[in-house]
C-alpha cells in the first residue's frame, strides 16, 4: 500500500514539475518582434522657421499616424496593412505633400506619385500622375494586388482605381492655399536658375512607412504630389520600386524623401538592400552609406526610414530635417522633426 502511495505522489509531482516548466517556458518565450517607422518628408526644416505650434501640428499627426499602424501590427495584423493605414492617415492631412496637401505641378494642377511592396512575395504596386483618387497609396496596392502590373500611370490609372471602387474626389479636393501661393513663389525665382534652392526646397512632405510584423514580414510604401511646379509629366522616385520603395524580408524595408531625381539615379532604396545582402552592412551602415555618400556625391539630398528583419530601425538624412516617428514593440515612440 505505502509502495503505491508513494508512485501515486511522485506521479503527482512529476505532473505539477511538467506544468511548472510549461508555465516558465511560456513566460520565457520570445514574444515575435514588431516594429514600425514613418517619415515625413526631408528638407530644410529649420527650428527657427516654424512655429511651436506649427511644430505641435506636426508631431500630433506624425504620432497619430504611427499609432494606427503600430496597433495593426500589436494585433497581429500585417506589415501592409500598417504600412497603408498609416500612410492614409499623412495623406488626409494637408500639412503633408501627398494626398491632400500635394503640391502644385506648374499647370496648377495636382498629381500624385505612390508605390508600396511585399517584402515576403516581392510583389509591388505603384501608380504615377493621378489627378482624382483620394488616397494614392490605396491604388498602389490595388495595383499589386488586383492587376498583372506593377506601375499604372494617369488616365489609366484613374480608370483601374474606379474600376476598384476607391475613393475618386474632384480635383479642387486638393487645393490647399499654402501649396498654391508656394507655385507662385517658385514660378517668380523660376528666372533665376533652374537647378537653385528654389527647387530643392520645393519638395517638402513626402510621406513613407516601413513595417516589421510579428511574423517577419516586411513592408513599406511611399506617397508623394512630388515637387511644385513640376511640369512635362514629370515622375520622381516616389512610385519607382528600387529607388524610392524597396522592401524584402532578408535584408528590409526601406521609403525615401529628398530630390527625386538623385534618388532613382542611386536606385537608393535597392541599394541600401543590396549593401546588407551582399557586403552584410546592418541598415544603419547601409543607409549612412548611401545617403551620407552615394546621394551626396551625385549633388542630390534627402533621407530615408528603414527597418530591417528583426526591427532595427533606421532614420538617416542628409538635410537640415526630416519629419519622422518611429515605434518599438515594447510602444517606445519617438518623434523628430531637426538634426538632432
Ligand atoms: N522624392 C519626391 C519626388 O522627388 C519628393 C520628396 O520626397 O519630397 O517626387
Amino acid at each position: 500500500m505505502s509502495r503505491f502511495i508513494l508512485a501515486f505522489c511522485s506521479f503527482i509531482i512529476c505532473l505539477s514539475c511538467k506544468n511548472e516548466t510549461k508555465s516558465i517556458e511560456a513566460l520565457t518565450a520570445k514574444e515575435p518582434t514588431f516594429a514600425i517607422v514613418i517619415h515625413g518628408g526631408a528638407g530644410t526644416i529649420l527650428k527657427k522657421n516654424i512655429t511651436p505650434e506649427k511644430e505641435a501640428l506636426y508631431k500630433a499627426k506624425l504620432e497619430e499616424a504611427i499609432k494606427v499602424g503600430y496597433q495593426i501590427l500589436k494585433n497581429g495584423g500585417s506589415s501592409l496593412d500598417a504600412v497603408q493605414k498609416t500612410i492614409n492617415v499623412l495623406e488626409d492631412s494637408p500639412l503633408f505633400n501627398a494626398g491632400k496637401g500635394a503640391v502644385f505641378t506648374n499647370a496648377g494642377t495636382n498629381e500624385h506619385d505612390a508605390s508600396i511592396m511585399d517584402g515576403k512575395t516581392l510583389n509591388a504596386g505603384a501608380s504615377a500622375g493621378t489627378k482624382t483618387v483620394k488616397n494614392p497609396i490605396d491604388l498602389a496596392r490595388a495595383i499589386m494586388e488586383h492587376s498583372p502590373h506593377v506601375m499604372l500611370s494617369g488616365e489609366g490609372a484613374e480608370q483601374f482605381a474606379t474600376e476598384q471602387d476607391l475613393h475618386i474626389v474632384d480635383t479642387s479636393y486638393f487645393y490647399t492655399e499654402n501649396r498654391f501661393n508656394s507655385l507662385q513663389k517658385v514660378k517668380a525665382s523660376e528666372q533665376v536658375a533652374f537647378y537653385d534652392d528654389t527647387i530643392k526646397d520645393s519638395k517638402f512632405g513626402t510621406v513613407g512607412c516601413a513595417a516589421l510584423d510579428k511574423n517577419g514580414n516586411l513592408a513599406a510604401g511611399t506617397s508623394t504630389g512630388g515637387m511644385t511646379n513640376k511640369r512635362w509629366g514629370r515622375i520622381g522616385d516616389s512610385p519607382i520600386i528600387g529607388a524610392g520603395t524597396y522592401a524584402n524580408n532578408n535584408t528590409c524595408a526601406i521609403s525615401c524623401t529628398g530630390w527625386g531625381e538623385f534618388f532613382i539615379r542611386s536606385v537608393v532604396a535597392h541599394d541600401i538592400s543590396a549593401l546588407m545582402e551582399y557586403k552584410g552592412l546592418s541598415i544603419e551602415e547601409a543607409a549612412k552609406e548611401v545617403i551620407q555618400n552615394k546621394v551626396p556625391a551625385l549633388g542630390g539630398d534627402g533621407g530615408i526610414i528603414g527597418v530591417d528583419k528583426h526591427g532595427n530601425i533606421a532614420m538617416e538624412f542628409n538635410t537640415a530635417g526630416m519629419y519622422r516617428a518611429t515605434m518599438n514593440a515594447n510602444g517606445d515612440l519617438y518623434i523628430g522633426i531637426y538634426g538632432e
